[in-house]
């Protein structure tokens, strides 16, 4: 930023001082002059208008008075009136004349003794023209006319007065002026001489303020170019040239700071340098032009135990090295290794590497590395390949590396061997033509010329991204063909014979989209068929898609075994494989389900001929290896495009229609109809319904007492659930319980009933146990035995008076989880019942694999109990049953009084039916038992 200045100390506004005092004096100077000449040419004006002027008035009243005597004379002696007249008027003009002549000398002169002189003139004048009237007529009165002449002699004398007094006003006046002239001209000569002695003093000031200072600023350049940077600088002053020192002293200090931070760098690059080279891990030594070591640091002296010995005998290395001097043997070994490049094997057995380069003198720098460790590596570098070697020849795969060139680098003997090639004919150094060229003359590519493979590779290695090709060989094999670029520019490819692999994929490729028992395809494979034949649907070909049920598979299986079981699903694969056309396909989609895509049908009628077909071949009886079993089929069809443009469409409309068919009939068919599909949405809004209800806990619990026929009385209630629908009314357990179990809604709903059932038991007198039915479905689930033991906690029912009743078909599924569920339940303290005995498959081995508390007789039995032949045998061995199997007995559906006395005849322990009570909601529970037990053991 530029330092503000004050002009008056500037070199600039000192000149511009100097000036204007210079001016200022020559002006005043000149101004005075001036003036000087002008009060010189005033005095000359006025000696001239006023001395001169005076002197000639004067001399001009002198004139007047004159003439004026004269014509009196004139006058005097004239006879003639009309002269003298003239001559009269002439007087009495020259007195005015006069009069005025004395005016102006009196006021050009202004002097005192002139206007006195004036005055006694003006007074003569009229004093001689009164005696002059005197005289008027009298001639020759002599006295009158001395008189007259006298006083004209008075006014002469005054006259001439006048006129010397005017003329010595002029010499005062001209000596006046020439004394203002001569003082003018002294005061000038003095102001000329104060004006140089001012203009000399103004120069040195100058010199002194501007030359001086110059001069030192130069001198002090000149010693800072000489290097003489500790001189001192001159202050200065606060004008340009002391801001041009300063600048110098500032010039000068940021070179002497920059020397010296120029000369410590240096000193300490010397110092790291020296430092450096001692510490190098490098051993280094200089040799001088004539052979003699230099300088040799730490490393090299730890390197050679001679060397130091060498560096003080000062000798030549080259002439230690050539043996011309005598020395001992390390300092010899020392100067040979220093004289020549190359590795060299200490005798403490580390490895040198010695490089020496010429320096500018004449001699050289040896710089010896120890390459002990380097050494070490390469050996491990060269097991290294060794192994790798081995590892390659020893690979699975064969292997070829090529550089950027695409020559052969690398290749193993796995290489020559899946391509069958005579060892050593495959070697490094070979283009990767000769190579394929090779392969080829093996015969592995019938058909293929050397072009063809070359475009092959091509199209193969085109790629910088790894890709694996497939080749098939002559002889049958497939190799995989990976190749991958290398950093360098080459590119590996790595062999492999996948032959086995492959034939492997191709099976679980068969595996996935067929089934393994039948052969048949899967249930994704007839997918893919049937989108291709929707896809040629379009073209005006339409197809059938079957849904087949085997009637009584189950059972078969069940009883006869999985092995009877998979040989007839086979049997039956058969035969529907023989009833379709080739162009139609046939696939397994479940147990003992089937599908059929019957192609090119022009009527529902050709898919009807086939359905009939099938009716009658399944159900003719199949002959197997140990039994001759019968079997039935189901069928339901769709037929494309009416009933579904998607395989999942078809399918499940032809599900529809297959379980409308087994409502019907089964061993039958039915093709879709639009009507099926409406029931179908009429279960969706069951199922939404449903699952609001679940999430509002819309339902409640009913309870139908347990009659004890030892005790005749209540013991307990079975909770049963019920759902009001607001549109559909009451719904029966039975209609929504199997859909809840479907959905999963049965968990949760399960869990609530549990609940609520034993909130209520609680407050039941003591000994009133409480029933809960569980669905085969809740054992799925591993929170069954939480949710009992969580129900007992929070209600504080105690575990005896819960009794869980379960249906054989909760055991069905998974017999040995949900037996340890089941024993989890007893250690609750809960009782297990067996609901609904008689209804499933083989009740007795269920009986069996579980210790349960009762059995629950189902109501079926004791419908036709009191009918001829009707049930009563059975309810016997039940209850028989029962006793020996140490269960209580319980008949459910007890209806009449004739049921009850049997029952209570045969010995049945428990009873259950509307003769006692319809299921009831809660609150009518103390009244029914008040009814059966009395009021004493009513609810509190
Ligand atoms: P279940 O456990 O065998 O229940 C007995 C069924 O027989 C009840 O039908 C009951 O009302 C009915 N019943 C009782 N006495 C008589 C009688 O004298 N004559 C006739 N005709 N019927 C009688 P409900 O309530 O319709 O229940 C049907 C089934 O629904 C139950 O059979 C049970 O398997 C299931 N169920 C009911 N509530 C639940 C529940 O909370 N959870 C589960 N998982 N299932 C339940
Ligand atoms: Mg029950
Ligand atoms: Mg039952």
């Amino acid at each position: 930023m530029p330092r503000m200045v004050d002009a008056r100390v500037t070199i600039r506004g000192r000149i511009l001082l100097a000036f204007l005092t210079m001016s200022l004096i020559t002006g005043a100077l000149g101004l005075y002059a001036i003036r000087g000449l002008q009060d010189a040419g005033e005095l000359v004006n006025r000696t001239y208008d006023e001395s001169l002027m005076s002197i000639n008035y004067a001399r001009a009243a002198a004139a007047d008075f004159a003439k004026m005597r004269s014509a009196f004379a004139r006058r005097m002696v004239t006879g003639d009136p009309a002269a003298a007249s003239k001559l009269d008027a002439e007087i009495n003009e020259l007195a005015a004349t006069l009069s005025d002549d004395l005016g102006i000398a009196v006021e050009r002169s202004q002097s005192d003794r002139v206007i006195r002189s004036a005055k006694a003139v003006q007074e003569g004048v009229e004093l001689w023209e009164s005696m002059r009237h005197g005289l008027d007529g009298s001639t020759g009165k002599s006295a009158a006319w001395d008189a007259l002449d006298r006083q004209a002699g008075i006014v002469d004398g005054q006259i001439e007065l006048l006129v010397n007094y005017t003329a010595g006003d002029g010499f005062v006046f001209r000596q006046t002026a020439r004394t203002v002239v001569a003082q003018e001209i002294r005061f000038n000569v003095i102001a000329t001489a104060v004006a140089l002695i001012l203009s000399g003093f103004v120069a040195y000031l100058l010199n002194r303020r501007i030359i001086g200072p110059l001069a030192s600023a130069s001198a002090v350049a000149e010693r800072i170019a000489a290097g003489r940077l500790d001189d001192a600088v001159p202050t200065g002053g606060r004008d340009e040239l002391g801001a041009l020192l300063r600048a110098m002293a500032t010039m000068r200090d940021n070179i002497q700071a920059m020397m010296e931070r120029e000369v410590s760098q240096r000193r300490s690059a010397e110092a790291l340098l020296a430092d450096a080279l001692q510490s190098s891990r490098e051993g280094v030594v200089v040799v001088d032009a004539h052979g003699r070591i230099a300088l040799a640091n730490a490393q090299a002296l730890e390197f050679f135990s001679g060397l130091r010995s060498a560096v003080e005998v000062g000798s030549s290395v080259i002439a230690l090295a050539n043996g011309e001097i005598d020395a001992p043997a390390p300092m010899i070994d020392c100067a040979r290794t220093l004289s020549r490049d190359g590795e060299v094997l200490l005798a403490d057995g580390r490895w040198l590497r010695v490089s020496r380069s010429a320096t500018q003198e004449g001699g050289f720098v040896a710089v010896c590395s120890d390459i002990s460790v380097l050494k070490e590596q390469e050996a491990g570098l060269k097991q290294t390949n060794l192994r790798l070697d081995a590892a390659l020849d020893n690979m699975s795969q064969g292997l070829c590396l090529y550089d950027a060139d695409h020559r052969l680098m690398v290749v193993n003997r796995r290489y020559a061997e899946i391509y069958n090639l005579p060892p050593g004919s495959v070697v490094p150094g070979m283009s990767a033509e000769a190579v394929l060229q090779c392969s080829l003359g093996a015969g592995h590519h019938p058909g293929s010329t050397l072009a063809d493979m070359l475009r092959e590779a091509a199209c193969i290695f085109g790629t910088s991204r790894q890709r694996t090709h497939f080749q098939e060989l002559a002889n049958g094999r497939v190799v995989a063909i990976e190749q991958r670029m290398t950093a360098d520019g080459g590119f590996v490819a790595t062999y492999d014979d996948v032959t086995e692999r492959r034939q492997a994929e191709a099976r679980i490729a068969y595996l996935a989209h067929h089934d393994t028992l039948t052969g048949l395809p899967n249930r994704i494979l007839f997918s893919e068929q049937v989108d291709a034949a929707i896809a040629q649907a379009g073209r005006g070909t339409g197809f059938a898609v079957f849904c087949l049920d085997l009637d009584d598979f189950r059972p078969v299986n069940d009883t006869l075994g999985h092995v009877v079981g998979d040989e007839l699903l086979q049997a039956a694969a058969n035969r529907i494989g023989a009833c379709i056309r080739e162009i139609d396909s046939c696939a397994r989609l479940g147990s003992d389900e089937f599908a059929i895509l019957q192609r090119g049908i022009d009527t529902a009628e050709d898919a009807a001929v086939l359905a009939r077909r099938l009716v009658e071949v399944l159900g003719a009886p199949f002959v197997l290896s140990s039994h001759t079993v019968t079997l039935g089929v189901t069928l339901g069809i769709t037929l494309a495009p009416y009933d579904g443009t998607s395989c999942e469409k078809l399918l499940m409309n032809a599900d529809v229609a297959l379980a409308r068919s087994k409502v019907d009939a089964r061993g039958s068919f039915r093709f879709f109809e639009p009507e099926m599909d409406a029931r179908l949405q009429a279960r969706r809004l069951f199922e939404v319904d449903l699952r609001e209800a679940v999430a509002n806990e819309a339902f409640e619990v009913h309870y139908q007492p347990i009659y004890c026929l030892n005790a005749d009385r209540i013991c307990g209630f079975e909770a049963l659930l019920r759902w009001n629908h607001p549109v559909r009314g009451w719904v029966s357990p039975v209609e929504f319980i199997p859909v809840a179990e479907e959905l999963g809604l049965i968990v949760p709903l399960g869990e609530w009933v549990l609940h609520r059932a034993c909130e209520e038991a609680a407050r039941w007198p003591e000994g009133l146990k409480v029933a809960v039915n569980v669905s085969a479905v809740q054992f799925t689930s591993a929170s069954l035995v939480t949710a009992v033991r969580e129900a007992l906690q929070r209600t504080g029912l105690p575990g005896q008076r819960l009794e869980l009743e379960i249906t054989e078909s909760v055991l069905v599924a998974n017999p040995g989880a949900t037996t340890a569920i089941l024993h989890n339940l007893k250690m609750l303290g809960a009782r297990v019942s067996m609901d609904d005995f008689g209804t499933g498959y083989s009740s007795l081995s269920y009986l069996r694999s579980f210790p349960f508390d009762k059995i629950k007789i189902d109501q079926s039995f004791v419908r036709d109990l009191c009918a001829e032949n009707g049930t009563e045998f059975i309810v016997r061995a039940v209850i028989g049953l029962g006793a020996s199997l140490r269960m209580t007995t319980t008949a459910e559906g007890v209806e009449t009084e004739a049921q009850l006395s049997k029952l209570r005849a045969e010995g049945c322990d428990e009873v259950q039916g509307y003769l006692f009570s319809r299921p009831v909601p809660s609150v009518e529970l103390p009244a029914l038992i008040t009814r059966w037990n009395g009021a004493a053991r009513a609810i509190a």
